[in-house]
């Protein structure tokens, strides 16, 4: 995409773009893993940050005593070390502090420990949560935070509407601020449709760009199974929090005021969440207020 087209054809390339770059399969993220009478370790290992090294640790462990069914690993963006976590079950006579010892003489592996779970149990206890090298993460149930979010609008009607608006507005600003300082702002404008992922990363739907138009300062934004309004029924579109987010997204890029209105909704019975962002000269009043 150049940063002038918006005909219907860069339109269809642009959601094209979108769709073929994307993953449609689930991402775990580990907190917990409940097995009852199994015996479940969490090893945690730091590793060098050569390519080998990782294949050489999973090579070393003895199958089918240690049945491995969770792995992430990290860069290596800690004092140059990679950190890697690997949940397995285990036969009953391996102890962790025999798994421990077994990584810890694997060349390239500077530190290995490992814990077991209770009983079956496991929680995962590494703390700080980390995105990527970048800013401390916390982990929500996401129909937890539609709890919080539905509890604000329930409590406080429209004023709470207007609330979530402004929260997701500095969000999306923060955000795409965040994002231009990593890229710049002539990358972010030229893939804009891949950037969609920055937010479908973090599991708040899945958001794509199907029209842009930067010299005008137009947008057409589509999210699927958007948190906010997926499992409710509503007269009137009920995103806030995402329709603000949207907004601060394109303000920070535009680097101006927004106007941005939910055309589609999945509470009104359509397939998506569809919203049209205009730049605009003064800041825009938020005319869309819930039923
Ligand atoms: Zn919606």
């Amino acid at each position: 995409m150049t940063a002038h087209e918006s005909s219907s054809g860069s339109s269809k390339k642009l959601a094209a773009d979108a769709a073929v770059s994307r993953s449609d399969r689930p991402k775990c993220v580990p907190v917990y893993f409940y097995e009852p009478g199994r015996h479940l370790f969490h090893a945690w290992i730091a590793m060098a940050h050569e390519p080998g090294t990782l294949a050489r640790i999973l090579n070393s462990l003895p199958v089918p005593a240690i049945n491995l069914f969770h792995l992430t690993a990290s860069d290596g963006s800690h004092d140059g070390l990679s950190i890697a976590h690997l949940y397995a079950e285990a036969d009953a006579e391996m102890t962790p502090q025999e798994l421990g010892a077994l990584l810890r003489k694997i060349p390239g592996v500077t530190d290995a420990r490992v814990e077991g779970g209770i009983d079956g149990l496991l929680i995962d206890t590494s703390y700080p949560l980390q995105i990527t090298r970048g800013p401390q993460a916390l982990i929500l149930d996401r129909q937890q935070l539609v709890g919080m979010v539905d509890e604000v609008r329930e409590k406080f009607g429209s004023g709470g509407a207007v609330l979530l608006y402004d929260q997701g507005l500095s969000l999306g600003r923060e955000s795409w601020n965040e994002f231009l300082k990593l890229v710049g702002r002539k990358f972010a404008v030229q893939h804009l449709s891949y950037l969609g992922n920055w937010h479908s990363a973090r599991g708040l739907g899945r958001m794509e760009v199907v029209e842009f138009n930067l010299e005008r300062g137009g947008a057409r934004i589509r999210v699927t199974d958007n948190f906010e309004c997926v499992g409710h029924t509503t007269p009137t579109p009920y995103s806030q929090l995402l329709r603000g987010l949207i907004a601060g997204l394109l303000s920070a890029l535009w680097e101006s005021p927004v106007g941005c209105r939910e055309t589609h909704c999945v509470a009104v019975g359509e397939a998506y969440c569809e919203f049209e962002v205009e730049r605009v000269a003064s800041e825009p009043v938020n005319e869309i207020l819930p039923g």
